[in-house]
């Protein structure tokens, strides 16, 4: 039996623990598919289950990782063929099915998408679930009418993986992007990446008034909490807020006021379950007309599986910024 290298999570009698792992390389059933994973990456839901916090896993022990990329070693799924360069994120990856953190995945073959053209597999996983969700976000901004004419985009969030890669995206398409960032010496790197200005955590203009002064045409929003209220009472009339995180809490209290009288919409994004084609439709943009003009710019460190604790506790601690790149093998 041939065996891995693998970052496994354990929650039994004696708690949670973390860490690397000799296991059995699976082999792959019927419609599932081997890949040889060269690259995943750290996300926030990968730092909350590798640390034991939030109720993000539903099986026990699990390899850890929502995402990976790589190429077919064995495949049992008609689409697939061995050499295919492919990409896994989300569905049921590090929730209730091994993930990326090891030398090997074997996943159902629906799950995966193709490696577009013009990505490799280290630079689609510096993208990853993280540029994948900023991708819906634009699109379900865009599909909802958004355009530069309404005004600035406001992201929060904005040194952190999601946040950095919608500045990218949003600035490619011609919108203002206005960064929320609570890491003062970040804002150089972020307006590089295309933000026009950046403002503080506690620098977001407007009170608790139902109906603040309307500034922004809209936003991207990964941090939830009071700050999305905030952002729901200044956002002008049609405009839309991407709902994507809650780094900085999952409660929300606001007032029906800016839904009736200013017609905004708060669009859920919710990138596990994406089904094809819409899948391959925005990992296409992402290879082409959204791709960031550097992407390497949004590297901030590449790992190996044994320096994952340490990441998980400073990502979780608000230490992190850009993208954070895993080599499992
Ligand atoms: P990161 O940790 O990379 O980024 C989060 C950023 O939020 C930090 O860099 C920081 O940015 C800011 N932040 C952290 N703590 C707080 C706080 N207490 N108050 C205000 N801002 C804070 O995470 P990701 O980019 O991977 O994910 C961002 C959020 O989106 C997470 O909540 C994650 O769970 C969610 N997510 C949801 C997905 C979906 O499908 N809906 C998919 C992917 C992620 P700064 O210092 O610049 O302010």
């Amino acid at each position: 039996m041939s065996e891995q290298t693998a970052f496994r999570i354990h929650q039994d009698d004696q708690g949670h623990r973390a860490g690397v792992e000799r296991i059995a390389t699976p082999t792959p059933r019927e419609g599932e598919v081997l890949l040889r994973v060269s690259h995943s990456s750290v996300n926030y839901k990968d730092a909350l289950a590798g640390a034991g916090r939030g109720k993000v896993i539903k099986r026990f022990p699990i390899t850890g990782g929502i995402d990976a990329a790589g190429q077919v070693e064995q495949s049992r799924h008609p689409c697939w063929k061995a050499g295919d360069a492919v990409i896994a994120t989300g569905f049921g990856m590090a929730f209730d099915h091994d993930g990326g953190y090891a030398e090997t995945l074997c996943v159902p073959g629906d799950w995966l998408a193709k490696m577009p053209d013009g990505l490799d597999p280290r630079q689609a996983m510096i993208l990853g679930t993280a540029g994948f969700t900023a991708a819906l976000a634009v699109h379900r901004l865009l599909v909802n009418g958004q355009h530069p004419g309404l005004g600035p985009i406001l992201v929060t969030g904005a040194s952190g993986g999601v946040g950095c890669l919608a500045i990218a995206i949003l600035a490619q398409l011609g919108f203002e992007v206005v960064g929320v960032s609570g890491k003062a010496d970040l804002h150089d790197w972020l307006t590089q990446l295309g933000a026009s200005r950046l403002i503080g955590r506690d620098e977001l203009p407007g009170g608790d008034r139902p109906l603040e002064k309307a500034i922004w045409g809209g936003a991207v929003d990964n941090v939830g909490g009071p700050m999305l209220a905030r952002i729901t009472r200044t956002v002008v009339t049609y405009g839309n807020i991407a709902s994507i995180g809650l780094a900085g809490g999952s409660d929300l209290e606001t007032t029906v006021m800016p839904f009736i009288l200013r017609g905004i919409s708060l669009l859920g994004c919710h990138s596990v379950e994406i089904p094809f084609p819409l899948r391959a439709e925005l990992w296409r943009h992402l290879a082409s007309d959204w791709r960031p003009a550097d992407l390497d710019s949004l590297v901030s460190d590449e790992i190996d599986l044994n320096a994952l604790p340490a990441t998980f506790d400073r990502m979780l601690a608000g230490e992190t910024h850009g993208r954070i790149l895993v080599r499992p093998g």
